[in-house]
């Protein structure tokens, strides 16, 4: 199994694209704008989507590969999320104002875009990847995601401010291979990080000196601009000075 970053910064230009992990070439974790550089037969591949939460940066490219793929499928683009997310994406995305409701064309019977809900906690298996949802802590419902090829894991936090049960549940995981974590702001901005709950270098420091595996950890979500600053504070601090900048088209084999 491999994953493969399509897009891991906070905001976009030149090089720069939003939160999107593909793993092996049939599943997509967010697909923020990293998606626009599949090409048309890579996305026609993608059977699934899970969702960590409904932020712009981390669902921009599902309306537009739907649209894209649809009529030359065969089987519907599955949406995996929370219950919560599921009805946010229903209610403000797939609505016919802002995109059509691909949940309901060409027929509801067998429409282009089916939604599966999971519970955290909950594992999906998919041609031998197994994956569990995590709990998050953001402004809006949220999870992280665990990919675990049966010998080794990988966990992607998606956003957050960090949380005790994510603890709980990343120390439970055996054979932790990697985590990508997020850290969107400094620490000059460490008010603003605590308020939009995402992590800033001190607050990682204090999450992961909690952490009991020695996962290779890797910094996703970094403000564009600030990330020789954020990378600079990171490896100042022993807790986190083996962390690393995760890159884009960086791949991961489980
Ligand atoms: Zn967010
Ligand atoms: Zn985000």
């Amino acid at each position: 199994m491999q994953i493969k970053v399509l897009g891991c910064s906070g905001g976009v230009g030149g090089n720069m694209r939003t939160t999107a992990l593909l793993v092996d070439d049939d599943v997509l974790i967010d697909a923020g704008t990293g998606v626009g550089d599949l090409s048309l037969e890579a996305m026609l591949k993608i059977d699934h989507i899970f969702v960590t939460h409904t932020h712009l940066d981390h669902i921009a490219f599902i309306p537009l590969l739907v649209d894209t793929v649809m009529g030359l499928r065969d089987i519907p683009v599955t949406i995996h999320a929370t219950d919560e997310v599921i009805a946010l994406l229903k209610q403000h995305v797939f609505n016919w104002h802002i995109w059509p409701d691909f949940n309901q064309i060409p027929n509801r019977h067998q429409p282009f875009l089916v939604y599966q809900a999971l519970a955290i906690g909950q594992a999906v298996t998919i041609n031998q990847k197994q994956i569990t949802a995590l709990p998050a802590n953001h402004v809006v419902p949220a999870v992280g995601y665990q990919i675990n090829s049966g010998e080794y894991s990988l966990v992607f936090t998606g956003d957050t401010g960090g949380s005790k049960a994510f603890l709980d549940a990343i120390n439970a995981i055996n054979h932790l291979k990697y985590l990508i974590i997020e850290t969107a702001f400094s620490n000059a901005e460490a008010v603003l990080a605590l308020r939009s709950k995402h992590f800033c270098p001190n607050t990682l420091a204090n999450e992961l000196q909690q952490l009991q595996g020695k996962p290779e950890v890797f910094i996703t979500h970094i403000k564009p601009g600030e990330e020789a600053t954020i990378m600079q504070e990171i490896n100042a601090n022993p807790i986190t000075q083996h962390c690393k900048a995760l890159q884009n088209q960086q791949v991961f084999v489980l």
